[in-house]
Order: C-alpha cells, then structure tokens, then sequence
C-alpha cells in the first residue's frame, strides 16, 4: 500500500545557509542505507523535506529497518500516493487507508488537509470536514477530536495526494559525515564499538584502527573486530580500518618497562600511532571506549597518562557509563553478541597480575626512555605495514 516514506528531520542548529548541506549530507546516507534493500528508492528533496520513493515492490519492514538507522532522522513516514481522480475517488482512498491502517477503529482522529496546488477546487477547511464526515460515515465507531486526536490523518493535495498518518521514530542525531572525522581505537571488545556509535550519531564519519598481536591475538580475534567495524558501518557509513601489527612493539615494552606499567605504556603506544593515522587522514580527534574506574588502565590517573602523549582532542563518549548502561547499548545496536565471542584481545595476554592504577607519570615517562634505542624503528615499521581493510555492509 505504501509508495514511499516522508522524512522528518530535526532543525535544531541547521537553520540558515548550512541547512542544505546538512540535507545534502542526509540525501547521501539515506542512499546509502536503501542502497542494499530489497527495492529500488529514489531519493528527492521537495520544499524543505525529503521523500524516499519506491520504484515498484520493495520490503516495507527491511526498508524501515535501514531508514532507522540513519542518523538525522526523527521521523520516518510511510506514505501513500494517490491520483486525483475527483474528490469523490479522494475520499474512497482515505476511508480505504483508514481501514487498513487502523484495524481498530475505536479511535480518535483529525484531518490535516494541505492544498499545496492551489487550483485545487476545495480549500483545506473544507476538505478537512468533507473528509472527515467520509470517514465518520464509513467508521461510526470513530470520533473526531482536533485536540488531541489518536490518528492525525494528513492528506496534502500536490502534483499527487500524499496520505499520511503514522510515525516511525528515528534515531535522532545529524547525518553523519556533517561533523567531520575521526579515528576509532577499535578493539574486540563491548566498549569500543558503542563509542564509535555514540560519535558517529553527532554526525562524525569514522576510521577506526585496530591493534592486533599475531601469534598472541588469533586471526579469528582480529576478524571479530572487522565484523564489529561492519555493524558500525551500518549506522556510521563506510569505514576505513587500519590494522597495525603491534607484536613486536608490545614484545620490546614487555622486555624493557617494568611489567606493572605495561598496560599503561602499550596504550600510550596505541595513542601515539593511533595519532600518526589520524593526521595522516584527515581526522579532527580520537574515539575511545573508556570509562572511568572501569578497570586499572581507566582510572584518572591512568587517563592523565594516556592522555598527554597526544594532542588532538581524544573523545570518550563512554565516560560516565556503567557497563550495564553500555551493554544496553550494544544490545540495541547489535553489536553485543559479537563482542562477547571469546576471542582473546591482545591487552588480556599482555596484562600483569598487579597493574597500577595510579601511575606516577614521572616513572612512566622515565621506564619510555629505556625504550629509547629499539622503539623509533619498531613504530615506524609498524606504520609502513599497516594494512587497510575497507569494511561495509
Ligand atoms: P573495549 O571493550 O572497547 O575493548 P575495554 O574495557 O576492554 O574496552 P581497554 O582494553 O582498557 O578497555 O581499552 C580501552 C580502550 O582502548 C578501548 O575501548 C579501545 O578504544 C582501545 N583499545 C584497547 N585495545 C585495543 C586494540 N587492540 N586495538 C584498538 N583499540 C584498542
Ligand atoms: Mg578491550
């Protein structure tokens, strides 16, 4: 029954002359998300608002489903396209969509007529009330209520007749790609994948980088992280994953710094290199998944010591969650169940039995020298056989 979807969008902060660039940008990744749906879409801007409109069948629920991952939207519409045929036809379509939409008719309603053709013969007024008699006629057990009705019923009379009435909420947040980019240190775990999500709902495109450890990180741990990139990329676009071989790098930390520090000074590698990327492509921060408190790496004093070895400004959407907050989360983007596979990350082989929790930045920065003679070379081989994995749906 449905020919297409009326996008709704919120406002807030795109007013003036960017308003169009953030549709553009909105245009663009609602493409992106109808691209694999069973269906054809053409996608139209239309005085102020944004039509998704089916080329023939497609998979309303499949459809929804990929419309409601899209980052900008706050409401999706399904509608129904009529011919004018004469307002007699007219008021047969809606009592027809009345009917099939709503089942139960045990409810209120209102007609919100639009005559955007303005040689249309009735003026909205009236078509509100010639409409709404229609439908009391057809439905006695209906009632209208202009208040605060249960079923806003929307006929706007154009080139065509638009009917809509139902709502399907969408994310919410800006389209992505509108705030610029930024480098994810994705790992396996639950945390991470939430965070990009979180940043990629500001409207923030994402590139991700992963540490891996081969042999102590299997080729299974690292595939994991690649399908987490690709359930990101569902909401988040395209990602460009970067996979840095950090095993000789960790091996060298494990020889020389004392093994109560590792964790702290491994990460403050992942952050430096994790950096370098970021410069490289363009990207304005970097997206961690921690939290505070959550384990011995993510006390504040550990976050101090993390922290000061980059410069660009390191987002940690995740901050003030618990780990129940952020399981919902991951939940409800999906990504969870691929988390937990028990695939070993590369920080669990590494880890000592009494790591500090309030590491005294002087030591730490004083146990990097001993890394002095070997660490440059190791870094930068890392770099150059970096590989590139372009992860999407
Ligand atoms: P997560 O669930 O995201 O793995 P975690 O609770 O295991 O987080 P840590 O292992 O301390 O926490 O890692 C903190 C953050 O550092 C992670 O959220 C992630 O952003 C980054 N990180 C950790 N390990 C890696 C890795 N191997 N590759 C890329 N980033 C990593
Ligand atoms: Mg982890």
């Amino acid at each position: 029954m449905f020919t297409a979807f009326l996008i709704k969008y919120a406002e807030i902060g795109v007013k003036g002359k960017n308003r169009y660039l953030f549709e553009d940008m909105l245009v663009r990744q609602m493409k992106y998300a109808l691209k694999k749906c069973e269906g054809r879409f053409v996608i139209r801007k239309s005085q102020g608002r944004i039509f998704a409109e089916a080329q023939g069948e497609f998979d309303f629920d499949e459809a929804v489903e990929r419309l409601r991952r899209v980052f900008g939207i706050s409401g999706i519409c399904p509608v129904v396209y009529a011919e004018d045929e004469g307002f007699e036809k007219l008021c047969q379509r809606v009592t027809a969509y009345v009917d099939e939409v709503y089942p139960d008719k045990h409810r209120t309603f209102k007609v919100n007529a639009r005559r955007a053709r303005k040689d249309y013969p009735i003026e909205s007024m009236e078509i509100n009330a010639l409409l709404g008699e229609a439908i009391l006629k057809a439905y006695p057990e209906m009632s209208v209520d202009v208040h605060k009705p249960d079923i806003m019923l929307n006929v706007e009379i154009r080139e065509k007749i638009y009917i809509y009435s139902e709502i399907i909420p969408g994310p919410g947040g800006m389209p992505v790609g509108s705030g610029g980019k930024a480098m994810l240190l994705l790992s396996g775990g639950i945390d991470s994948p939430v965070a990009g999500y979180m940043i990629a709902k500001r409207g923030v495109k994402l590139d991700a980088v992963y540490f891996h450890a081969p042999p102590y990180t299997s080729e299974r741990a690292k595939q994991k992280v690649v399908d987490l990139a690709r359930i990101v990329s569902r909401y988040a676009g395209p990602v460009w994953l970067h996979v840095i071989n950090f095993t000789d790098i960790q091996l060298y930390i494990h020889e020389k710094c004392p093994h109560e520090e590792l964790t702290i000074i491994m990460r403050r590698y992942m952050m430096r290199i994790a950096e370098h990327i970021a410069k490289e492509t363009d990207c304005l921060g970097l997206i961690t998944g921690e939290s505070i408190g959550q384990v011995a790496s993510q006390t504040m004093q550990s976050l101090i010591a993390t922290n000061e070895v980059c410069e660009l400004p390191v987002y940690r959407p995740l901050i003030g969650f618990d780990k129940l907050e952020i399981v919902e989360v991951a939940n409800r983007i999906d990504t969870f169940e691929t988390s937990i596979l028990p695939y070993e990350d590369c920080c669990t082989i590494f880890v000592a039995k009494h790591p500090v929790t309030k590491p005294n930045l002087k030591f730490i920065r004083r146990h990097e020298q001993n890394l002095q003679e070997g660490i440059e070379e190791l870094v930068r081989t890392a770099l150059e056989t970096k590989e590139l994995i372009v992860v999407e749906e």
